[in-house]
This record gives structure tokens, C-alpha cells and sequence, in this order.
């Protein structure tokens, strides 16, 4: 399975964050390596010019977010259909900033979900415990639950990332017995060609470890997707598909 290594720049990034993506090209010199998926996630108004200006660097572009709604009265909101429109290939969705910021409800993250695939790109769903659900012994219920009420009803073509609520931007990550056990059950929930990625604290000293473990196709990374110094070995860490 090819493995995704996907950024999520969240709320960072100005134009000038073209140079980071530069570095990036640079040092994988010239183009991405092609045996693995490269994804950044910038702001959406970053998409439209990295996605033109680095179209033939085998780098992709999604977005972070989308309404589920093609178009309409939605002040603020962007739809699936723009960000296709913008050169993206992926949209995240339900992330769980967004979940807990944005009440977003398992729901409203299969209603976003199914936008995407109605535009053809792919949609990355993010489910994941909080540190309360997982010390009480509940993290694979929770994330159970999220899959049930979050995944379209068509899973073709989705990802879904595992990202412990507990272990974003913390620095704390699971141990790898906890990663497998959760990958391993996420993979009893859908096909055997879905990819599955982990995110919450990956970073390029734990990246190998992590990426080795069974039944994690990739990762999804923030803090450390803001730098091409550390994206970079991230990225390299995966296993290329053969
Ligand atoms: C994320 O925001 O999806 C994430 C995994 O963040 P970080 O890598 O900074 O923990």
C-alpha cells in the first residue's frame, strides 16, 4: 500500500511560506519521491498558488476543512468543490480541533466526507479519544463509535487518520502496542485497502518507529510539517511502496 505522509499546517502559513515547500523540493531533489504519497495541508488560501506553482513536483495539496454543501449562503465556509477547484486532492476532515472547536458532530463529519467524494478528491477522516476516554479504558468504544457516525457510506477512496486527541501538539505519543492495537481494530472496521495513518506527535526521531508498525499507512503531521528540516526525514521514514 503506498503510504501517505500528509502535513497539516492548521492556522500557519503566508505566502511567504512558499520557501518552506522550496526547501522541501530541494531537498528531495528536484521531485517527491513517487513510491509514497506527499500531501501539505496549507491554509486554504495557500492552495491555489502552491498547488499551480508546484504542480509538476509530485507534492499534493488538500485542504483542512469544507462545508458540506457545494455552494450557498455560508459566510465563511469554503466548499469541497473549491478546494478541488484550487488544485487540492485531498480534504481532511473532522479533525479533532475542529470537532472540539466547532461542535462538529460525527454526522456533520460524514456529511463533509460524502462532499468530498462527490468531488472526487479524497477525504482523510480523523478519529480519536481524549486522554479521559483512554484512561478509562474506552478508546477503542470511542473510536468505534467516531468510525460508525463519521465514515461515508461509500469507502472507496478515504483515509482515515488515528490521532489520539491527547497526543496532538504535546509532544506525548502512545506506545507502539497501543498505535497496533488501534490500527489493528480500525482495520476490522474497513476495507483492506484503505490506509490508515497515525498523528499526534510525530516527529522525525520517532517517525521509523512509528511508520513500522503494522497496519499504519502513513502519517498525519502538524507541528512538524511547518519546517522542511523536519518534514523532510518524516517523509523519507516511510516504507516506499514495493
Ligand atoms: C495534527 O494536528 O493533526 C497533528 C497530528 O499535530 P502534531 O503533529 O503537532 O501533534
Amino acid at each position: 500500500m503506498k503510504p501517505i505522509i500528509a502535513g497539516n499546517w492548521k492556522m500557519n502559513g503566508l505566502a511567504a511560506s512558499v520557501a518552506e515547500v522550496e526547501a522541501l523540493i530541494a531537498k528531495f531533489a528536484g521531485s517527491a519521491p513517487d513510491d509514497r504519497d506527499v500531501l501539505i495541508c496549507p491554509p486554504a488560501t495557500l492552495v491555489a498558488n502552491l498547488a499551480a506553482k508546484f504542480s509538476d513536483e509530485a507534492i499534493q495539496f488538500g485542504g483542512q476543512d469544507c462545508h458540506a454543501n457545494s455552494s450557498g449562503a455560508h459566510t465563511g465556509d469554503i466548499s469541497a468543490e473549491m478546494l478541488a477547484d484550487a488544485g487540492a486532492g485531498f480534504v481532511i476532515v473532522g479533525h479533532s480541533e475542529r470537532r472540539a472547536d466547532h461542535g462538529e458532530s460525527d454526522a456533520v463529519v460524514r456529511a463533509k466526507a460524502e462532499a468530498v467524494l462527490r468531488t472526487g478528491l479524497t477525504p482523510i477522516i480523523c478519529v480519536g479519544e481524549t486522554e479521559a476516554e483512554r484512561k478509562a479504558g474506552k478508546a477503542l468504544d470511542i473510536v468505534g463509535a467516531q468510525l460508525k457516525g463519521s465514515l461515508p457510506e461509500t469507502v472507496d477512496n478515504i483515509v482515515i487518520a488515528y490521532e489520539p486527541v491527547w497526543a496532538i501538539g504535546t509532544g506525548l505519543v502512545p506506545t507502539n502496542d497501543d498505535i497496533a492495537e488501534m490500527h489493528g481494530f480500525i482495520r476490522t472496521k474497513t476495507r483492506k485497502d484503505t490506509r490508515i495513518l497515525y498523528g499526534g506527535s510525530v516527529k522525525p526521531g520517532n517517525a521509523v518507529e512509528i511508520l513500522a508498525i503494522a497496519d499504519v499507512n502513513g502519517a498525519l503531521v502538524g507541528g512538524a510539517s511547518l519546517k522542511a528540516e523536519d518534514f523532510y526525514p518524516i517523509v523519507m521514514a516511510a516504507q516506499g511502496e514495493d
